[in-house]
């Protein structure tokens, strides 16, 4: 049985969604919501630039830095770009292709282990979280191991 339908079984679909992708984009005013009339012609212009499409990139993207520069969500939007690994958008300053250069090494790791916190959390027998994350059990209580007393954050619903 594949393991999503059999994890389907155990936890409702949102903390499953919430567990396998444990990064979300910060929360709160971010300054790219607001179209800046200064800076870009037409809230499409500036849209397509933090989708990482600038109409005009040598224009577009330093407008788009100047505006991510006096963001209040600057901070967490550089984490969140860091581990999501996002490859597309254009966040904190950076374009994709920038941050690519600077991604860190342990990001895998990182998300995983941040997985396996969740859905152990959430009380997904050991056995599972290996199927579902396509590892083996020994890996999965390593994991466990360095995670140690640390108790993520729970989903809302669960
Ligand atoms: S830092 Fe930039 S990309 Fe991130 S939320 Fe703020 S304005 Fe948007």
């Amino acid at each position: 049985m594949d393991p999503h339908d059999e994890i389907e079984n155990v936890l409702p679909p949102e903390a499953l969604f919430w567990a396998m992708e444990p990064f979300g984009p910060p929360m709160g005013e971010a300054a790219c919501s607001t179209w800046d009339e200064t800076r870009f012609p037409s809230p499409e212009e500036q849209q397509a630039t933090f989708d990482g499409e600038p109409v005009v990139p040598e224009r577009d993207v330093p407008q788009a830095r100047a505006m991510c520069r006096t963001c209040l969500l600057l901070e967490s939007c550089r984490q969140y770009a860091l581990d999501s690994r996002d490859e597309h958008v254009f966040l904190a300053g950076e374009t994709a292709e920038e941050r690519r250069k600077t991604w860190r090494k342990s990001g895998e790791l990182t998300k995983r282990r941040r997985q396996v916190a969740v859905l152990y959390a959430l009380k997904v027998p050991t056995a599972m979280i290996a199927r579902l994350l396509g590892r083996d059990e020994s890996s999965i209580r390593s994991d466990l191991r360095q995670l140690g007393k640390r108790r993520p954050q729970l989903p809302p619903t669960a």
